[in-house]
């Protein structure tokens, strides 16, 4: 009947549930092994200027080449490390990782990589507490980076759950002369007042809108906003050579996506970047 159907339906759940436990704690464990033993890895996806049809940037996305469950993506580590305080020390490697590469590419003179901003993303809980504003001023001096070659990424939720402490933190990675850009744009729930409140230099359009057939007249509505505020826009995930028309008519600034890159682990990236280039300047 249907009270037994319910039961086992219960006892499933929570069967599931003590999986996903006993996975945080050993996947915690797991994670403080990673950071000491180098298996985090930092991969870097382009950010193509529309205008000028060359890429611009370079956008950080962390992954972790887990020994036995092969490479994990940061959605199945990122929560965990907030929630247990890891991602302060994450962060920290993220931060000295993205800046010593970007610096590395600039002395060795590597093609395209040598003149591209790179950027990170932060999490909340590093603008709320920790040591974010020393972790990037410290790998900046250390590596001898122009700080207007680091962009940090920061997403509205983000702004939103402790706003003073996020003011405080931007204001100083402002100072330093880092550019910010704000992610997932359209997402949240406060958009509007965000980009009053806060001072960045960039938006990243959250990809459901450019692969949603409705989110055209948005896409339109925000490049006009940021024209206004003076806020340079990026079009994220876009997937189809459809998209990628549409956002350049629209005046996205730039675009990203995997039309036109993936994300590629270091070493693969210099060669990937090239081809690109290639592509791009041949549709000038
Ligand atoms: P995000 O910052 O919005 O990054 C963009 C995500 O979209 C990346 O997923 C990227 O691989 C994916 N993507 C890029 N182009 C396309 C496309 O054309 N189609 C589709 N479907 N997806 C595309 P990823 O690497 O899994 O990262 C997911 C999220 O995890 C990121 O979203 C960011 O919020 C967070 N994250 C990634 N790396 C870090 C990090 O180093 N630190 C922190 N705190 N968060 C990170
Ligand atoms: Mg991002
Ligand atoms: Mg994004
Ligand atoms: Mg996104």
């Amino acid at each position: 009947g249907a009270k037994s159907r319910g039961k086992g339906r219960y006892e499933v759940f929570d069967s599931r549930m003590r999986a996903r436990t006993i996975d945080r704690i050993t996947l915690t464990g797991d994670l403080r092994r990673a950071l000491a033993g180098g298996e985090l890895e930092l991969h870097y996806q382009p950010i193509v200027s529309l205008h000028r049809r060359e890429v611009s940037a370079l956008e950080a996305l962390v992954r972790w080449r887990h020994p036995a469950r092969g490479l994990l993506m940061p959605a199945t580590f990122i929560g965990l490390a907030e929630d247990n305080g890891l991602i302060h020390e994450l962060g920290r490697w993220i931060v000295e990782e993205a800046i010593s590469s970007a610096a590395a590419w600039r002395r060795a003179g590597t093609p395209v990589l040598d003149r591209l901003m790179v950027g990170v993303n932060v999490s909340w809980r590093q603008l709320a507490q920790g040591t974010l504003i020393e972790d990037v001023g410290g790998a900046l001096a250390d590596h001898a980076l122009d700080p207007g070659a680091f962009c940090v990424e920061v997403t509205e939720t983000a702004l939103m759950e402790e706003p003073e402490r996020a003011r405080t933190a931007l204001a100083q990675l402002r100072a330093m002369g880092v550019h910010l850009g704000l992610d997932d744009f359209g997402t949240g729930h406060s958009s509007l007042s965000v980009l009053r409140d806060f001072d960045l230099d960039m938006i990243k359009l959250d990809r459901s809108f450019v692969a949603g057939s409705g989110g055209w007249a948005i896409i339109h509505a925000v490049r006009e906003m940021a024209s206004s505020l003076n806020l340079l826009v990026v079009a994220e995930g876009i997937e189809e050579p459809e998209q990628a028309e549409r956002v350049e008519a629209i005046g996205c600034d730039f675009g990203q996506g995997w039309l036109y890159c993936r994300p590629a682990a270091a070493d693969a990236l210099a060669a990937d970047v090239v081809r690109l280039e290639g592509e791009l300047r041949a549709r000038r």
